[in-house]
């Protein structure tokens, strides 16, 4: 099986290189400066041009997919990756399956698993899609010693896109994907002030701070990058300490990659529970100042 791997975000392109090595063969297509040439791939194009958007760049690997016979195209879920694998779809009249964690090849078919009902259980399919995108983080990207051969590709294909304005998002400094340590927020803290306790503690711990969606989305508290879960981001540290957060499957989406899951929650029967490792039943404004106390120490 010949694979077309495209995401314009080169680490996630490594990850997706990574879980294909030694059961496809495959080239990568990417917009990224990322060192792409010893993930395994037979080429790397380097997709250059003066304007590279959704539109251009799914009628360009549209293109090369039909002209190499590639047997199918796998994506790097990003918002970017999202459009493209729809309008690739339409395009090259191919179905595609989106968000996906798993891929295996059954014969003509192509067995897929992923996240259904909010993430509360995984659905495993079998279909004739030919179109993935997969999930950023489900594997760390691991070079090989040899080295594939890189070259540049001009997207020929103007864009229909015209920038009218462009808004500044709010600059934000966290990643959390690769953070070890992470305090998580929930509504639980009551009030944005509460974030000053669940900082500290980060602090203590060289951490970061993240939230669920009604403290990013809902209230503002933190910013929408801080989000942890199904739409959210997808953390897999070292700890993750969830406090004053219920534990709703869309949460734990987010953060069922973690190590050791810590809750703090004054409710004993909030699901959180039974997610995680270590569990405080109590005030979080009761327990944070003790916690934070005794690691001073
Ligand atoms: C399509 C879709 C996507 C979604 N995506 C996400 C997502 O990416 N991320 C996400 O988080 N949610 C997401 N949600 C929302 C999700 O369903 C929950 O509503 C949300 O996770 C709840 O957030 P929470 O736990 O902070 O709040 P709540 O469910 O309100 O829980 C607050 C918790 O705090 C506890 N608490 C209250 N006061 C204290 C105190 N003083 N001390 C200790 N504990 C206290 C309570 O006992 C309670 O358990 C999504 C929902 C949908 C429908």
């Amino acid at each position: 099986m010949n694979a077309m791997i495209f995401s314009e975000k080169g680490e996630l392109a490594a990850q997706i290189a990574t879980m294909f090595r030694g059961k496809y063969d495959f080239d990568i297509y990417t917009t990224s400066d990322f060192p792409l040439d010893s993930y395994g791939a037979r080429n790397v194009f380097k997709l250059t041009g003066p304007s590279i958007y959704a539109d251009n760049i799914s009628e360009f690997l549209a293109r090369i997919f039909r002209e190499k016979n590639y047997d199918f195209i796998a994506i790097g879920s990003s918002v970017m990756g999202r459009e493209v694998s729809s309008l690739l779809s339409e395009i090259l009249h191919l179905e595609a399956i989106t968000e996906i964690m798993k891929l295996e090849l059954n014969g003509e078919y192509f067995v897929t698993e992923r996240f259904f009902y909010g993430g509360k259980t995984v659905i495993r399919e079998e279909s004739r899609a030919r179109i993935f995108t997969f999930l950023p983080g489900l594997v760390d990207p691991m070079p090989v010693d040899t080295k594939s051969t890189i070259s540049q590709l001009e997207v020929d294909i103007p864009s229909n896109v015209k920038i009218v304005n462009r808004i500044e998002k709010p600059k934000g400094s966290v990643n959390l994907e690769k953070a070890e340590i992470i305090v998580s927020a929930g509504r639980g803290i009551g009030k944005k002030e509460g974030l000053g306790i669940i900082q500290q503690l980060a602090d203590i711990l060289h951490g970061e701070v993240g939230g669920s969606r009604p403290v990013c989305l809902d209230y503002h508290w933190l910013s929408e990058e801080r989000q942890v879960g199904l739409s959210g981001k997808r953390v897999k540290p070292k700890i993750y300490i969830a406090v004053g957060i219920s534990g709703q499957v869309q949460h734990i989406a987010g953060m069922r990659g973690s190590k050791t899951v810590i809750a703090i929650n004054k409710d004993k029967n909030a699901p959180i529970f039974n997610e995680c490792d270590y569990g405080i039943v109590g005030d979080l404004y009761t327990v944070l100042p003790r916690l934070i106390e005794n690691l001073k120490k």
